[in-house]
């Protein structure tokens, strides 16, 4: 199946070919070879074994970057560097040590986005609608406490590390005595290339990037050694583009069928080489332009200048991956002092004729920021006035910001902007919503009133109520609201409840909450939800070989095929496999209706041990959990993407398990046999088999608009929630409808190329169908 993310982990994961890229001076624009030395390399199986770890915990780091599920570091991640050049001059010591910070400083510029060329994108942009410009949250320091004793004796203490006639490696681009730094090897290397990386590079190991005499910083180099930047790879960019591979990026080219695993660089067949002109590059999508921009591409120093915000994402997650085999206490660099502004309460709601607001301002001085910061508010209500307690702070603490003069201000929403000055400027945003009375009593829109086999999990939707902040929904099995009764707050006229008691009949009320105070309830309604019944298919196609030899990924399917029709209220799925190192396994099922689920993602359980013996339930207590003792995965365990999205479907047609060896090479094993067990209400009521059997959507694959039309025969609202793979909500419209024809074209707003799941309720019955958006 295609899944295409922000950033596709799986094709990163796939690129196993070690890559040491290389420029070369003599042909017209950059070149990459050593194709066969890097296979050579992925011939070790030690070698192999080490990549496939390594790039399993890039991944881990990656998807928790991805979601946000870490604290954003205020201050960068410091980089320990040492320079070594095997063939220079101990007498050039203070050119090579210049020269060396030259090119640091140059790839701190380029890393952190905040090069001046790159104001070169402004003009580049309007033809890269999906790329912005990254900014990796890094500093790069050349060492200069506690070097390694014995390898080069004009090295001191206190200066930087910067050898000098020291063999490195003895001859070779690794060296375990400088294990723990990010090593730059600057020598003759010939061939007319101008440097390589390993793809990706080891700290723990001690590689290296390597660089010809040629393609090391910029400006005059120091000719006593030989070593000149030469144009036009004269602005120390060889370096960082090589210093992208050691961070596990790929070039920006390749094939239109393969990509570089990041979704905001286009897909690009060729490199480019010298300084083409904007918008004269199509790209593998015509309607696209290569981004030969990026430093990722051949083209000449001048005219590369950016990486992509995927390809600073990558090159960070892979560091922080890899940050716990920097050596410590080897620097002394420390980030420019600044400060950090957030706050606790980022807005307030009051209700005329109050006077104030408050709201707390924190601060965190970075990069031993000691100087005294002034707060100020600006774009204030009218009339309104505004103090700090304290007025200014010099170091971590909190200000209180008050807003008075408030009670004549006019209902409505104020944004006002909070500026620290100190030794810089930094600024954030605080909201005041003020309201003019008690909201008005919100009426129920659906289900409809005494609605009977409703799913188990359903929208609870109501009129939405102007100057309401949120609504308490009430929920309970008898009408004086005692029994099994729930309470919920939300801000959105709709509340998804949680999964209910089949047949079982539930009463339901809403009242609108703001500043001023809350409405009456609403009307009462109820419905009764479908009797459920839950049954197990086994597989028939079974034992199916898994090869352990091949070029391309081997994937096996079984299908089990279901005659009846069943509304899915629930599904698990058991599946054995027998297979060495069962980290190269992924697993997706598929339903009748087009959606598909990864339950395992290849790499994920990637230690070497073998076997899959494994029940998937939403319901499980604990996530994925990886054994080191056969079966690798195995137990009751939750899916890595919800199966959920299956509710609301019908069961009948072909189910489909797709098993894929991600790693054909090496490795085999049997593909034994699963079931899929379904929980669902057994009978289809009228409503919902007018909507399941007349349901049309189309174009699909779309570029954002899709048609719905199906046939109803009621008056309730049509609810459409657009969810992507791993269930999460993108986009939520609702319509009015009326009994007859439902037919509607439906704007999904500006999406990442991807599957998504297209979500429709009418009367409380729910169907789910997978969208592709181009
Ligand atoms: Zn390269």
């Amino acid at each position: 199946m295609i899944k295409k993310t922000t950033l596709n982990v799986n094709s990163i994961l796939l690129c196993i070919v070690f890559v040491m890229c290389a420029f070369s001076t003599e042909a017209q624009e950059r070149t990459c070879g050593m194709v066969e030395y890097m296979q050579e390399q992925m011939k070790n199986p030690e070698y192999a074994k080490q990549f496939k770890i390594t790039q399993a915990k890039f991944k881990k780091q990656l998807e928790k970057n991805l979601i946000g599920n870490y604290n954003r570091r205020v201050d960068p991640i410091i980089i320990p560097v040492a320079v070594h050049y095997p063939e220079a001059q101990e007498s050039d010591r203070a050119c090579l040590e210049a020269l060396a910070q030259n090119q640091i400083d140059i790839l701190n510029e380029d890393f952190t986005g905040t090069n001046p060329d790159i104001a070169g994108w402004t003009a580049a942009a309007p033809y890269y609608p999906n790329t912005n410009t990254g900014a990796a949250n890094f500093l790069f320091c050349i060492a200069t406490t506690n070097h390694p004793i014995g390898l080069d004796s004009d090295m001191v203490e206190g200066g930087p590390a910067v050898t000098i006639g020291y063999n490195f490696g003895n001859g070779n681009e690794t060296d375990s005595n400088w294990s723990g730094y990010m090593n730059f090897l600057v020598k003759d290397i010939g061939g007319g290339l101008l440097g390589f990386s390993p793809y990706p590079g080891s700290i723990a190991n001690g590689d290296s990037v390597t660089m010809n005499l040629g393609a090391f910083g910029s400006g005059a180099g120091c000719p006593n050694s030989g070593i000149v930047p030469g144009a036009p790879y004269d602005l120390g960019r060889t370096v960082t583009h090589e210093l992208g591979h050691f961070y596990n990026l790929d070039h920006v080219f390749g094939s239109c069928s393969t990509d570089d695993g990041i979704a905001d660089t286009p897909n690009q067949g060729n490199s480019n080489g010298g300084c083409p002109a904007l918008n004269s590059e199509p790209a593998c999508d015509p309607t696209e332009q290569e981004l030969f921009q990026s430093y990722m591409d051949y083209t000449n120093d001048a005219c590369m200048f950016m990486f992509s915000a995927g390809q600073t994402t990558v090159a960070e997650a892979y560091v922080m991956s890899i940050q716990s085999t920097f050596k410590p206490n080897v620097v002394q660099c420390s980030a420019a002092p600044d400060f950090d502004l957030t706050t606790t309460n980022s807005e307030e709601n009051i209700c005329n004729p109050t006077n104030t607001a408050a709201y707390t301002i924190n601060y965190v001085a970075t990069g031993g920021n000691t100087d005294a910061t002034t707060f100020t508010a600006t774009n204030l209500p009218p009339g309104a006035t505004a103090s700090f307690s304290p007025t200014s702070l010099s170091a971590d603490g909190s200000t209180q910001l008050t807003l008075s003069n408030l009670s004549t201000l006019a209902s409505g929403n104020y944004t006002i902007t909070v500026t620290g000055t100190g030794i810089t400027t930094n600024s954030i945003s605080v909201d005041l919503n003020v309201d003019g009375a008690i909201p008005t009593t919100p009426s129920l829109v659906s289900p409809a009133n005494s609605a009977t086999d409703t799913p188990i999990t359903l929208n609870l939707d109501w009129s939405p109520i102007t100057g309401a902040t949120s609504y308490t929904v009430e929920m309970a099995t008898n009408t004086a609201f005692t029994a099994n009764y729930t309470s919920n707050v939300v801000t959105n006229n709709s509340f998804n409840t949680p999964e209910l008691t089949s047949a079982t009949q539930y009463f339901w009320r809403v009242k609108s909450i703001n500043s001023c105070g809350e409405s009456s309830y609403s009307a009462t309604r109820n419905f009764t939800t479908a009797s459920i019944a839950c049954v197990t298919y086994n597989s028939t196609e079974n034992n199916i070989n898994i090869p352990s030899t091949g070029n391309t990924a081997h994937v096996i399917t079984s299908t089990i095929n279901i005659t009846s029709d069943t509304t899915i209220t629930d599904l698990n799925s058991t599946i054995n496999i027998t297979h060495v190192w069962a980290g190269d396994m992924e697993l997706m099922l598929t339903s009748p209706n087009g959606t598909s689920v990864i339950m395992l993602v290849n790499s994920k359980c990637d230690d070497g041990t073998d076997d899959i013996a494994v029940t998937y339930n939403d319901q499980a207590t604990g996530p994925v959990i990886c054994s080191s003792t056969a079966p690798s995965v195995g137990g009751i365990i939750q899916p890595e993407n919800p199966l959920s999205v299956f509710n609301g479907e019908s069961t009948f047609g072909d189910w489909i398990l797709t098993a894929t060896d991600g790693y054909p090479s090496a490795d085999g094993g049997t593909f034994l046999n699963y079931s899929i067990e379904i929980c669902g209400t057994t009978s289809l009521s009228v409503d919902e088999f007018s909507l399941a059997s007349s349901l049309s959507l189309w174009p699909n694959p779309s570029q954002g608009e899709i048609n719905v039309s199906f046939n109803t025969q009621n008056n309730d609202a049509v609810n459409v929630n657009l969810y992507d793979l791993r269930g999460r909500l993108i986009n939520k419209q609702s319509f009015k409808n009326t009994s007859g024809v439902f037919n509607k074209a439906i704007q999904l707003g500006d999406l990442e190329s991807s599957v998504y799941i297209l979500s429709i309720e009418n009367a409380g019955q729910i169907i789910n169908k997978r969208i592709i958006i181009e």
